[in-house]
């Protein structure tokens, strides 16, 4: 059918990087942008300084092709039309979703990469076009949206509409994944679902250290799930057809605060580095067709397991800082999106 074409047509895996602009503070400490994007090109250069062993300087240029490369100029609108936009009209046809936002985190003196800038808008954005879906095309059809909010904390899971309460996995042996307690509201209107996203956001870990720095330490996974009522009765119980997560890592550069002198921070970023290396493994697992899926890497990959079966689609965008005195971090960004390509 027509529908089903549209589906085969999107591409299972997609790697989209997105950069940054340079913002004031960056400027006004004479910061370069090291970050080159030739127009209507979906490669970009990094201009990495380096010293030669006499201690002169030299500049390394290194190139990186990605399904799409995103300049500081785009608007969230257009992210939102090269990435999660082409998915939502087939969560309809059985489809489970997943978007990531990767990249460095902002610390004290450094600004983050833009994942959380990034991310914010989309699931509102995809509620808007999914309640238009429901309200037109699918019409009287008994299609219901859900939407739920948790996180990820040192492999705990916590529901960020529930006042972070603690959570817990279980697998039903069909390969679907039930979070035990889990809240999730029925939603039929744009504004409730904005309260909603506004509300899990606040309650994401905060610390005495601050909203961004805690943050920065867990994984925010927002999902919207498409249920159906059997004959499009909605007085016959509703079940799962399609799902849509939308998820913020932590930040990338966490995982190597695996020698910190307190053993939380320690433990906090063990468990990142073996997340986001999970996540790496299974994406690439997903593009290559082999039947194992190496899930139990990690909590992250556990609780998307579900997503990752099937006819999954998968966007990671990646979000890249210009400065130069992000080079570092942004290399290892645009090497780990490389990888899973
Ligand atoms: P992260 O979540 O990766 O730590 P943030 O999303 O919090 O990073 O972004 C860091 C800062 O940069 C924020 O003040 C944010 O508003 C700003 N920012 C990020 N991306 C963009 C962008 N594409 N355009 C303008 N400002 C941005
Ligand atoms: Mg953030």
């Amino acid at each position: 059918s027509a529908d089903k074409e549209k589906a085969s047509s999107v591409a299972k895996i997609k790697v989209v990087v997105r950069k940054r602009p340079l913002n004031k503070k960056e400027i006004a400490k004479k910061e370069e942008d090291i970050i080159t994007i030739e127009p209507n090109s979906n490669s970009l250069t990094v201009h990495e300084t380096k010293l030669k062993v006499d201690l002169t300087e030299y500049v390394e240029k290194n190139e990186f092709v990605f399904d799409a490369v995103l300049a500081e100029e785009v608007s969230n609108d257009e992210v939102y039309r090269e990435t999660v936009e082409p998915i939502v009209p087939i969560i309809f046809q059985r489809t489970k979703a997943t978007c990531f936002a990767y990249g460095q985190t902002g610390k004290q003196r450094v600004s983050g990469s833009g994942k959380t800038y990034t991310m914010q808008p989309l699931p509102l954005k995809a509620s808007q076009d999914i309640l238009r879906l429901m309200h037109h095309t699918y019409r009287n059809q008994g299609f219901q949206l859900y939407v739920s909010f948790f996180e990820i904390y040192g492999g705990k899971l916590y529901d960020l509409l529930n006042d972070r309460r603690k959570l817990c996995m279980r697998e039903d042996g069909k390969q679907q994944v039930c979070i035990v307690g889990l809240q999730e509201y029925r939603v039929s209107d744009v504004e409730i679902i904005k309260e909603f996203i506004e509300k899990g956001n606040a309650t994401r870990s905060t610390g005495t250290t601050g909203a961004n720095e805690e943050s920065s330490r867990s994984h925010a996974i927002l999902q919207l799930v498409i249920k159906r009522s059997a004959d499009g009765n909605e007085s016959k119980p509703a079940r799962v057809v399609g799902k849509i997560s939308f998820i913020d890592l932590a930040g990338s550069e966490r995982g190597a605060d695996t020698t910190d002198n307190d053993k939380q921070t320690r433990m906090e970023g063990a468990e990142i580095n073996k997340s986001l290396l999970a996540l790496k493994e299974c994406i690439r697992a997903l593009d290559s067709d082999q039947g194992h899926i190496p899930f139990r890497g990690s909590k992250l990959t556990e609780v998307l397991r579900d997503s990752f079966v099937g006819d999954s689609r998968t966007v990671m965008i990646s979000c890249i800082s210009p400065n130069s005195g992000s080079c570092e971090h942004t290399l290892n960004t645009l090497r780990y999106a490389d990888r899973v390509k």
